[in-house]
């Protein structure tokens, strides 16, 4: 997969430029991280990439083709955890993700659920309610359902937030190693 920006900006209504002249070219595999301070327009860029904001002007081509044609197609490839994710509080780590599971078209979803919990490390809060779990756990969910359906780019914003230092090595390592064979953008 190849994604390529071509001189991209982002003017919201409100009058502010979040993106100034951007151009790159993201190519699979590999890892891309996107640094930079608050208000630099990371999350504006991440919501470019999976057309959930449209261009000022400027162009976002994947392998040649207009975001803007390839888009559900694009949609199916995708794996994304955007910075604020919505987790429903009442259903259990498993449901949750059965149901995120079920949204992708994923059928007979056991296998991949179990693997997917085991490498977020939370196979024994597997039955524990969201609500009761902590900040990182919780963001530990959101980052298990973006790998469901084994997408080719996976986008992350902000994946590391709330987790602890041994934990941010662990996603770190995970990260890398989903990169080997797909695109993985993420924000920092
Ligand atoms: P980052 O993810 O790097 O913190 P953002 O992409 O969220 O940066 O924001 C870039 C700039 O665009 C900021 O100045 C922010 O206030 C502004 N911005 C973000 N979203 C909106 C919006 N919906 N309307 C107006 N301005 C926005």
């Amino acid at each position: 997969m190849r994604i390529n920006i071509e001189h991209v900006n982002m003017i919201y209504p409100t009058g502010k430029q979040a993106l100034h002249d951007i151009s790159l070219t993201m190519e699979s595999p590999s890892l891309i991280g996107l640094l930079g301070p608050n208000g630099a327009g990371k999350s504006t860029l991440m919501k470019l990439l999976v057309a959930g904001l449209l261009p000022s002007s400027g162009s976002i081509t994947v392998d040649g083709e207009p975001l803007v044609k390839c888009e559900r197609a694009l949609k199916g490839k995708l794996g994304c955890l955007p910075q604020h994710f919505g987790l429903y509080d009442e259903l259990t780590v498993w449901q949750f993700l059965d149901y995120m599971a079920a949204l992708k078209g994923l059928s007979n979803a056991k296998t991949i659920l179990t693997r997917v919990i085991q490498e977020v490390n939370l196979t024994e809060k597997s039955n524990a309610r969201i609500r009761t779990l902590s900040g990182g756990q919780r963001q530990r969910v959101g980052i298990a359902q973006a790998f469901l359906g084994d997408p080719k780019l996976l986008i992350f914003d902000e994946p590391t937030v709330g987790l602890d230092p041994e934990e941010r090595i662990h996603f770190r390592n995970l990260f890398s190693q989903a990169a080997q064979e797909r695109l993985v953008l993420l924000s920092t």
